[in-house]
């Protein structure tokens, strides 16, 4: 199925791309063949691979073809988790995430990782100049994206966390993966977010869409919204409120110049990424 997919033009060529479900956008194909055409790696195509969830195994069996030359693939909603059946292989971060977002091919070998919860916490630290070291967190979500996050802040030396869930069942389920942490659960609601953010130096929405009421921030409070695009309803009330706050661009550029690292083996190119996403800042 992804032989359909490879225009005429591309083939022979070093293929990496992202298994995607057909009706998403994604900004990854901009960013990486900016980053090829900058770095002078003329043979390389990230292509977008439209996979419906029924089509993920064939997806995937297809990487293993040596005449398509595939070298990986991002992976996002709705596969990170359903593809890990299919592999041969986890790195240490995407076994303790329990999803992956990125796919090496190697001698048809298929090997997962994931670079979410590097992308996040270098964005945090560099872009937003926040360091979780000791300090208190809020994590509203609890799905892949929030998985990684907590992971990632917890091996930066986070005090605390609190992670506020629509379905509380799976922040429960998440808390307990780290049973040796300070983590507390709560129903995502007003009144129990209110309540939790009296002892907070970070807010972290993980959802579609955070909370979007500024008299709930104060200037104490760091606000992190995963979600990127130029602003977002949550950043609007952070700023409203003068409370420091981060988007999730950084992220995306971060964790998408981490796996082209890992598919071409050069150094990250951060700097090049941001400037192919600079209209979206
Ligand atoms: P996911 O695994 O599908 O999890 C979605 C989370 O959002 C769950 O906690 C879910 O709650 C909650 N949610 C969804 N719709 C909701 C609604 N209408 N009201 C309240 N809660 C709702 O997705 P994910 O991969 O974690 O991604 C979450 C967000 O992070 C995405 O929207 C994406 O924009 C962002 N993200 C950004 C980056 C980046 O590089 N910047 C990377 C990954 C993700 P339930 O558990 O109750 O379903």
């Amino acid at each position: 199925m992804l032989e359909k997919q490879i225009p005429s033009k591309h083939e022979g060529k070093n293929i990496v791309g992202i298994f995607i479900d057909p009706a998403s956008p994604t900004l990854s194909p901009k960013m990486h063949n900016y980053a090829f055409k900058k770095l002078g790696l003329k043979n390389w195509v990230y292509l977008r691979f439209n996979v419906k969830p029924e089509q993920l195994e064939e997806a995937v069996s297809d990487l293993r073809n040596p005449k398509l030359n595939i070298k990986g693939v991002n992976v996002t909603i709705p596969h990170k988790e359903s593809i890990l059946p299919y592999l041969d292989g986890l790195s240490s971060e995407a076994e303790k995430i329990g999803a992956v977002n990125t796919v090496m091919t190697n001698n048809g070998k298929i090997a997962g990782d994931n670079t979410d919860g590097k992308g996040f916490i270098s964005s945090l630290k560099e872009d937003g100049h926040f360091d979780p070291k000791g300090k208190n967190a809020i994590l509203w979500g609890a799905g892949g994206a929030g998985r990684a996050i907590m992971i990632s802040l917890f091996e930066n030396e986070l005090k605390t966390l609190g992670i506020l869930n629509r379905t509380l069942e799976k922040a429960e389920k998440m808390a307990k993966e780290m049973p040796d942490h300070a983590i507390t659960v709560a129903q995502a609601d007003t009144k129990n977010l209110v309540s939790a953010l009296k002892n907070c130096d970070i807010f972290i929405n993980v959802t579609p869409r955070g909370p979007e009421d500024s008299k709930l921030f104060t200037p104490s409070v760091f606000v992190y919204d995963a979600v990127y695009g130029k602003s977002t309803p949550l950043l609007e009330a952070a700023k409203t409120a003068g409370s420091p706050c981060l988007g999730g661009l950084g992220m995306l550029i971060r964790q998408g110049a981490l796996s082209f690292s890992l598919w071409t083996g050069q150094k990250p190119p951060f700097d090049l990424m941001r400037e192919a996403l600079k209209d979206h800042a």
